[in-house]
């Protein structure tokens, strides 16, 4: 159980362009009582979707950065030969190679080296027009620390949820306006696509997966990689076949994947040119076609019978 009663499902594709935004936003129009996050903080879209009333903006500290003060360095060449990342040529550091580790700061005899924060990028706490929070991010190029970032504005999304001490009440308003919803508290977060390190910190305490993959052979590979990982986890989940009529043969080895592995198919959703309308015109798909709300909400409320049980 995640915390305030929240449950935390984290929605998760090995590779972009599987339709996970689409059906992470879709999702979460569904349920009134919810805090969305989108960790795909090196190409955030969600916000498109979504469309704030409001949004805050925060400063994320990406740890420190080096830099040499030629009026003081005497040109002794050490910080040059020590540093493992090739980032100081000719007495400059360049700081999309300097990974922050402050090694030249330590051993320059002269103290000619300054070792301070950055900004790494931005964050944004979003409210939207139901009054739910939505919290996305945008890392500065050249940044390497994502991991830091996805962690840091799920911490933001986990404490709205204890400020808000009007939550309850306002929910039972809102409640009253969605006849799509079945109750439950949730925290819905948008996961980066791969398995590397921003993929970890955004499954950090979920209490449930959705796998969104597609019948591609690189689809299946990438699927097969994230069960691994969540198995490590201890994370329960359950997988949806976007696109699933693209090749039946290839959805079957998935559905296999599945039993053996004793995962739930939560759903298989045709190819559909209007996710892409959706996406291009910066909708949400359960705005544009009636008959894949329909078929979403069939799969939300599967997947909502899992993560309750
Ligand atoms: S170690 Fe210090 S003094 Fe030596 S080259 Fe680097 S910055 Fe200059
Ligand atoms: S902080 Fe580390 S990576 Fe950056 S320039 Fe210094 S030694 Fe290189």
């Amino acid at each position: 159980m995640s915390d305030n009663g929240y449950k935390q499902i984290v929605i998760l594709s090995g590779k972009g362009g599987t339709g996970k935004t689409t059906i992470s936003a879709a999702f979460a129009s569904f349920e009134n009582d919810k805090v969305i996050v989108d960790c795909d903080v090196d190409a955030a879209n969600m916000h498109l979707m979504l469309k704030p009333k409001s949004e805050k903006s925060h400063e994320f500290s990406g740890g420190k950065k080096a830099a040499i003060n030629n009026e003081i360095c005497i040109q002794c060449g050490l910080c040059e030969t020590v540093c493992r990342f090739d980032a100081i040529n000719d007495f400059k550091i360049n700081h999309l190679k300097c990974e922050g580790c402050g090694f030249c700061f330590r051993v320059c005899p002269e103290s000619a080296i300054s070792f301070t924060p950055s900004i790494g990028g931005n964050y944004f706490e979003c409210e939207l027009e139901d009054d739910s929070k939505f919290f996305y991010a945008k890392l500065f190029p050249g940044q390497g620390n994502s991991g830091k970032l996805v962690s840091e504005i799920k911490k933001s999304a986990i404490n709205s949820i204890k400020e808000n001490s009007l939550q309850s009440s306002n929910k039972k308003i809102a409640s009253i306006n969605n006849p799509d919803v079945n109750g439950g508290k949730f925290i819905i977060v948008d996961g980066p696509p791969g398995i590397g390190c921003p993929v970890n910190a955004s499954i950090s305490k979920a209490d449930f997966a959705i796998l969104v993959t597609e019948p591609t052979l690189s689809g299946v590979h990438d699927l097969k990689r994230l069960v691994e990982l969540l198995n490590t986890f201890k994370i329960r989940m359950g997988i949806i076949i976007n696109k699933s009529d693209l090749n039946e043969s290839v959805a079957e080895q998935i559905k296999d994947h599945a039993t053996e592995k004793n995962i739930p198919l939560l759903g298989e959703i045709p190819f559909n040119t209007e996710f892409v309308k959706a996406l291009i015109e910066g909708k949400n798909i359960v705005e544009v076609d009636e008959s894949v709300k329909k078929d979403l909400l069939k799969i939300w409320e599967k997947t909502k019978s899992y993560i309750i049980n």
